[in-house]
């Protein structure tokens, strides 16, 4: 085996037994590799070992690196955690399966005119800025509730959950439950939340998506 089917082994026996221990059914986690900055040849053993789920930020280094797998992959399921520009978003619709950063109103319109044009419905996840970090994109908890409603009924968006990034120096158990009362009240069922240093924490409190990199393709350049 190579380092790479080790690591992802390792963490989809932490997920199993973290849903022991809370649960959960494995099933309903869905691990999301994020495979940022590394090349077709780290991708290439994950995909052997049946991961289909990866996550990219950046659109124009997916871009060079995806189509190309897709076109050998069946069943692939690319997910942006990145942020996205409105100037990017035709290409994102393109590439993409899912969203998970949609924190604006000129990005929601701009997304679903694309998506119309296209013919594709890409499933969105909204980013909310649990820690009101000026510097963090996402939506201010105080307006996430008006902003879901209007991403469902104005822009007519495939709103499948929530997002988080909890900041550096705080618990994230605390952001975690926060995002997940926010979901529960506006009826969303689906939580992304998690990386490496704290994906079990993010399964107790309900994560539906947890977003790994360094844990199974180890530390970035
Ligand atoms: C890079 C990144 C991750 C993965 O981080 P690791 O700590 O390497 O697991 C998860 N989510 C987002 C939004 C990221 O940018």
């Amino acid at each position: 085996m190579s380092e790479i089917d080790t690591a992802l082994a390792e963490v989809r026996a932490r997920i199993a037994a973290k849903c022991r221990t809370v649960g959960r059914d494995p099933a309903g986690v869905t691990l999301i590799a994020v495979s940022k900055t590394h090349g077709p040849e780290r991708i290439s053993p994950a995909l052997a070992a049946g991961q289909r789920h990866f996550g990219e930020n950046r659109i124009q280094e997916a871009a060079g690196k995806w189509p190309e797998i897709r076109s050998k992959t069946s069943d692939l399921c690319l997910h942006l955690i990145g942020p996205l520009q409105t100037n990017k978003v035709a290409e994102a619709v393109g590439l993409f399966d899912v969203i998970h950063t949609l924190d604006r109103a000129r990005l929601a319109e701009k997304l679903a005119e694309e998506m119309a044009r296209q013919s594709r419905r890409l499933s969105c996840f909204i980013q909310i800025n649990t820690g009101r970090e000026p510097q963090k994109a996402g939506i201010d908890p105080t307006e996430a509730d008006e902003f879901i409603a209007a991403a469902r009924e104005t822009w007519k968006l495939d709103v499948a959950g929530l997002m988080c990034i909890p900041p550096v120096n705080e618990q994230a158990a605390v952001h975690f439950a926060f995002l997940r009362e926010i979901a529960k009240r506006n009826d969303l069922t689906q939580l992304s939340m998690g990386m490496s240093e704290d994906f079990e924490t993010a399964i107790a409190f309900g994560a539906t998506h947890i977003r790994v990199g360094s844990a199974i393709f180890g530390a970035r350049a």
